[in-house]
């Protein structure tokens, strides 16, 4: 059997981030409207802090408006959500973003909740889960949908077309990745099966799966002989191993060399996944912009 062929994540990103910037332009000229995304970071973690930069930057880079707000990690609960509460209430400001992990001191479901569902661009607040937990098969995605697992969705779907009767297994039950992932799918009409850690004879579920998506967080854990031949392959995980010599590198939660032998389509760690989900966020920022202003919902 021949190498899988590699979905190339990056340049899907670089497209969805250029038909991104034309919809901006399209707003600002046709309505006379910017988005605006607002990004707040308490404390100062190192990766979160590269998070937001490069979201801030993205935006600004499609022609959107970027508030970078940055409050020191002994903010109280009550501080931060009359922030919200502000940026709820501003009308240049259509996504809000609050960088997770929040420091413990705080609550993330109660902040989570105060974010308007409309700002919601991250997809995290209770009526956006319930939106995405009880959408019919193909209805329009016009509320905002958590960006990596829309990523996901998106990259499937250039992939192989119509994903409507085949068996998807996912790997993981997170609400950030891995069910959000299956209510994408099943909303495409695939047969889903939610795997977790407790789940009995993971590589046999695995084998039967047309479409294989990881989101676990454990180095390399699906082997090559859990794959079906031909399978689609999305490896969500980012992880970061020792690479000798007092180096590391980033590998995914699929052994990618043994995939390649075997499955039909794979995402690469890093380059798949990864560049979807700011391209997601800006791509969510633009359609509440748009919302706003009372145009329909576009898949651009
Ligand atoms: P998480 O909250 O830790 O969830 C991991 C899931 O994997 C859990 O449901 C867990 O099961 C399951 N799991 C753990 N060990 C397992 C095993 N041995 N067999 C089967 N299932 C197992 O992680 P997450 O936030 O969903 O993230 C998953 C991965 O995606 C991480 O590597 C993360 O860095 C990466 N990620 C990437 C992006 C991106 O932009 N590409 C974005 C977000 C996350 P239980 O529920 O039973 O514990």
């Amino acid at each position: 059997m021949s190498e899988a062929r590699l979905i190339d994540g990056k340049a899907f990103a670089v497209d969805l981030r250029a038909r991104v910037r034309e919809g901006v332009a399209g707003l600002v000229a046709g309505k006379g409207v910017k988005p605006g995304l607002a990004t707040v970071l308490v404390g100062a973690d190192p990766a979160s802090q590269v998070y937001v930069r490069s979201k801030g930057k993205a935006a600004a880079e499609l022609g959107m408006v970027s508030f970078d707000h940055r409050l020191p990690e002994e903010t109280t609960e009550a501080e931060l959500l009359q922030l919200v509460a502000t940026l709820n209430q501003d009308p240049r400001i259509h996504g809000i973003l609050v960088q997770l992990p929040l420091p413990k001191h705080i609550h993330t479901e109660r902040v989570l909740l105060a974010i308007h569902p409309d700002k919601d661009v991250d997809g995290f607040h209770p009526i956006n889960v319930g939106r995405l937990g009880s959408i019919a098969s193909g209805a329009p995605l016009d509320f905002p949908v958590p960006c990596t697992p829309l990523g996901c969705s998106m990259l499937l779907a250039d992939a192989l077309g119509a994903l409507g009767g085949k068996t998807a297994v996912v790997v993981g039950r997170s609400t950030l990745v891995g069910r959000p992932v299956a209510q994408l799918l099943l909303r495409a009409d695939c047969t889903v099966t939610i795997a977790h850690s407790r789940t009995r004879d993971l590589p046999a579920l695995c084998r039967g799966a047309d479409i294989l998506v990881a989101a676990i967080g454990k180095p390399e854990l699906v082997r090559g002989d859990w794959i079906k031949p031909g399978a689609a392959v999305v490896d969500v995980g980012i992880n970061r191993i020792p690479d000798g010599g007092g180096k590391t590198k980033l590998v995914g939660d699929v052994a990618f060399e043994e995939a390649l032998q075997v499955a039909g389509h794979l995402t690469p760690v890093p380059g798949g996944v990864g560049p979807m989900t700011v391209a997601c966020l800006m791509y969510n920022t633009l359609q509440e912009a748009r919302r706003k202003v009372g145009l329909p919902f576009a898949a651009i």
